[in-house]
C-alpha cells in the first residue's frame, strides 16, 4: 500500500494517487473488479467491515486513518 508506483488492475475511479483522500471516491466499492475506498475520505481503504462475498455485499471500508471512525460507523448499523 506504500508503494508509490502501485497501480490497481483497473481504471481508477479519479485519477487521484490510490492511497490520497478523494471526495468523489467516499464510499466507492465495486465488486468486479474489486475496489473499495474509504467511507470518510475516499483514500484507498484497506480495512473492511462487514463484507460478504457470498452476497455480494462490499461492506464498509476505511483507510489506516479512518478505521476506528468507519468501525464505530458500522456498529452504530
Ligand atoms: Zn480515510
Amino acid at each position: 500500500m506504500s508503494d508509490p508506483t502501485y497501480q490497481p488492475p483497473y481504471k481508477p475511479v479519479s485519477s487521484t494517487p490510490y492511497d490520497q483522500p478523494d471526495p468523489a471516491r467516499v464510499g466507492v466499492t465495486r465488486m468486479n473488479p474489486f475496489e473499495h475506498f474509504c467511507a470518510v475520505c475516499g483514500a484507498g481503504a484497506g480495512f473492511g467491515f462487514g463484507g460478504d462475498f457470498m452476497r455480494g455485499e462490499p461492506g464498509l471500508w476505511a483507510c489506516m486513518k479512518h478505521r476506528a471512525e468507519v468501525e464505530q460507523r458500522w456498529r452504530r448499523g
